[in-house]
């Protein structure tokens, strides 16, 4: 296949939105451990699922129990719980505006992957996708449940594509599109563009402070985002 750019999405505040009047992380943590839990207690944006969930354990002051063993039990918990909720109406996910179009748009283009790297486990990112109208749309990504640190994930992102593609995409080749400081940060830990978009729970304006390769308001303008994407990709030519 002829490579031109890997284009690694976020998707919680990239590329959905999830309307909880119902939290499923809170339930599928008490079913898990026995105990209350409340994901409102930290800021989750751009962290892995497996470091939300230690989080609140140390704001509780105390440690998960049995290694990293439960991360699976929690992770098929999660995967139940969204799928309950979504189900029943309690919770929705929904593409944000223009996400659609751009991935439909980017596909049109020869050598152009769009890719996922996000902290949810997988089971649970494929049900907010799917739920949003838009896993047909990738292929190959990272997961929280494929490391626990959000660099780590993009390695690991790259590592799957460049086994697809038959040799490896140069990391220049590869933009990281996210909604938060971490996102950038982790691309900068391997050498890869960053763009970063306000849908999220940060302003363009404290984005734009953190130095990304670009940062847009939103997706709606499809041309504007694709030429932005290209265009970054088509410096790393020269
Ligand atoms: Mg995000």
């Amino acid at each position: 296949m002829k490579q031109y750019g890997l284009v690694l999405f976020d998707i919680d505040g990239t590329l959905t939105r999830t309307q909880n009047g119902f939290i499923p992380f809170n339930e599928a943590f008490l079913m898990t451990f026995g105990f209350p839990g409340d994901i409102r207690t930290v800021i989750p944006d751009g962290n892995t699922d497996p470091l939300i969930v230690d989080e609140i354990f140390a704001k509780a002051g105390q440690k998960p129990g049995g290694g990293e063993a439960w991360e699976q039990t929690f992770a098929i918990n999660l995967r139940d719980s969204y799928a309950r909720a979504i189900r029943d109406g309690k919770t929705t996910v929904s593409a944000l505006p223009g996400a659609l179009d751009l991935v439909q748009a980017l596909g049109s283009f020869p050598g152009v992957y769009p890719g996922i790297v996000t902290g949810n486990f997988e089971a649970t990112a494929r049900i907010k996708l799917e739920a949003a109208g838009l896993g047909a749309y990738f292929r190959l990504g990272a997961y929280g449940s494929d490391a626990r640190e959000r660099t780590d994930l993009l390695q690991i992102a790259k590592k799957r594509w460049d086994a697809s593609a038959g040799e490896p995409f140069a990391p220049e080749r590869c933009i990281v599109v996210g909604d938060t400081p971490k996102d950038l940060d982790a691309a900068r830990g391997k050498r890869m563009k960053c763009v970063l978009v306000g849908t999220g729970r940060y302003a363009v304006d404290v984005l734009l402070s953190c130095g990304p390769d670009a940062c847009l308001p939103d997706f709606k303008n499809t041309a504007a985002t694709v030429e932005t994407l290209l265009g970054l990709l088509e410096s790393a030519a020269h």
